[in-house]
């Protein structure tokens, strides 16, 4: 891949998180019985007539102002194709008049990738073919249910300013971590609420032009995302390299083979005839109704991340994990109540994966003080960590039933003394090691010493120790 770039942009489809469906009453619900979830527009039945869920075009605006989008003035559109599952044959969508314009979004290590559109279209249902492995061609019978079928979509077109699997990942999980956040969707990507079609390309490093895209279809995994991006560039560099060229086609991609597989030219793709939907008048949300949209929007991970990075005095990026995992406020309100941020930061990336469960602002501030004031070594504050998370209650009582003390300086050399004369050689090469090598060896002998004490000894003092045994700190190469 050498000399190569990767040019990737994504659309990304999104369900709504309405009670009923975009132009019916119809419930708004994944699962249940097939074909329990309609009503004659879901079915597309003659003469029955769309009227719009103002819901939906609430949330599609939340979406608009969370993206930094124009939020504007917009009409459906018809865009015809017949498949079983939109028995109206056709489905209804934006087309020229979207109803949010061009935004962007920040990645947690604030660069922006643009938005070109995001606009509101409905649902199809869903076919399973069955005989014939699945495929449409060689089935037997097919069935249709159709409670999808009309269910609100926000459809997030991104602009080609992805350079790589890793940023395309990133984007999604940004994305979908917005939709969450702002109550839009539940970005479930293994229910199908949330769905990836990426476009791929590739060009030589420092040409402008864009090279010839592919549309991978079919990925329901940020991983999935990641492996079909990096197959489809290597597949065409390798194109490329050999002398032939791009032809531009919409893929497939196969999770058991970890292949894209060609589904269609952009030659045979369908020509699908939009005009403005008659049935529906055009949407123009009133600047009022926009404010208050926008007055009533929570914060946003972009937000939250920058907040707990003013708090606690590090970059955007830093704080990324800890509003991942929504241990933010706890982060805040502990650094408020004067905790260590450092300590707190490496707690939740270390020992709060799975939550901070009864652990309170108060009693996290209260251990890292505990810690910070070297009344509990990492080890022991660590196991009062999973106490308070477990059930909650004071550091200080749980940490007395525990037995934790600080160990004492003089018992604590006594140990390093020991042990320096059992390991004469470990030793030696401690003192005479740079940097590196005594590193390695320091590693070695705070380990032997947290082995003795059970974790008691405070690793920062057993080297200070060292370093006071050795004659000063290692030298410099
Ligand atoms: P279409 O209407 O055929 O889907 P669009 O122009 O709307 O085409 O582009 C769809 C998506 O493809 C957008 O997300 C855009 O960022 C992306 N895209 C367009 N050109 C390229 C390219 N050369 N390489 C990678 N992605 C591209
Ligand atoms: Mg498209």
């Amino acid at each position: 891949m050498e000399g190569w770039e990767t040019v990737i942009g994504l659309e990304v489809h999104a369900e709504l998180a309405t009670a009923t469906k975009l132009f019916s009453g119809a419930r708004n619900e994944f699962g249940g019985d097939p074909n329990t979830h309609i009503d004659p527009v879901s079915l597309g039945l003659p003469g029955s007539l769309p009227v719009l869920n103002e819901k939906a075009v609430e949330l599609a605006i939340r979406v608009g102002l969370a993206l930094n989008c124009r939020v504007q003035p917009s009409e459906f559109a018809r865009k015809n194709y017949f498949y079983p599952d939109m028995p109206k044959g056709f489905q209804i969508s934006q087309y020229d008049q979207p109803i949010n314009g061009e935004g962007w979004l920040e990645l947690p290590d604030g660069r922006r990738i643009g938005i070109e559109r995001a606009h509101l279209e409905e649902d199809t249902g869903k076919s399973t073919h069955v005989g014939g492995g699945g495929r449409i061609h060689e089935a037997n019978y097919s069935l249709v249910d159709y409670n999808r079928a009309g269910v609100p979509l926000i459809e997030i077109v991104g602009m080609p300013d992805l350079r790589c699997a890793e940023d395309a990942r990133a984007y999604v999980a940004e994305l979908r971590a917005i939709l969450v956040a702002i109550g839009a969707s539940d970005g479930k990507m293994e229910e199908g609420s949330m769905r990836v079609d990426c476009n791929v390309s590739v060009r030589p490093v420092g040409v402008e032009e864009l090279g010839t895209r592919c549309e991978v279809k079919n990925i329901n995994s940020l991983r999935s995302l990641g492996r079909a991006i990096e197959y489809e560039a290597r597949r065409q560099v390798d194109l490329l390299t050999s002398g032939r060229r791009i032809e531009q086609q919409t893929r497939h991609w196969n999770e058991e083979d970890g292949r894209t597989h060609k589904l269609r030219s952009k030659e045979e793709a369908f020509d699908y005839r939009y005009f403005p939907e008659p049935d529906l008048v055009p949407v123009v949300p009133s600047q009022e109704w926009i404010d208050e949209i926008r007055s009533a929007m929570p914060m946003l991970p972009r937000e939250r991340r920058s907040r707990l990075a003013g708090a606690a005095g590090v970059q955007t990026g830093a704080a990324a994990l800890t509003v991942e995992r929504g241990l933010d406020d706890l982060a805040v309100d502990s650094i408020g109540r004067g905790a260590d941020a450092a300590r707190v930061l490496v707690h939740i990336e270390n020992n709060l994966a799975d939550g901070h469960g009864a652990l309170t602002a108060d009693s996290f501030a209260a251990l890292v003080a505990m810690e910070t004031g070297r009344d509990l070594t990492a080890t022991q504050a660590k196991t009062v960590l999973a106490d308070l998370v477990e059930s909650g209650g004071d550091p200080a009582a749980i940490a007395a039933t525990h037995g934790f003390e600080a160990m004492d300086t003089s018992l604590i050399e006594e140990l390093v003394d020991d042990l320096i004369a059992r390991h004469p050689d470990d030793w030696a090469a401690f003192v005479d090691g740079d940097e590196k090598e005594r590193k390695k060896k320091s590693g070695f002998f705070v380990g032997q010493i947290m082995k003795s004490t059970r974790g008691q000894a405070d690793g920062r003092v057993v080297n200070q120790i060292l370093d006071r045994r050795a004659g000063g700190p290692a030298r410099q190469d």
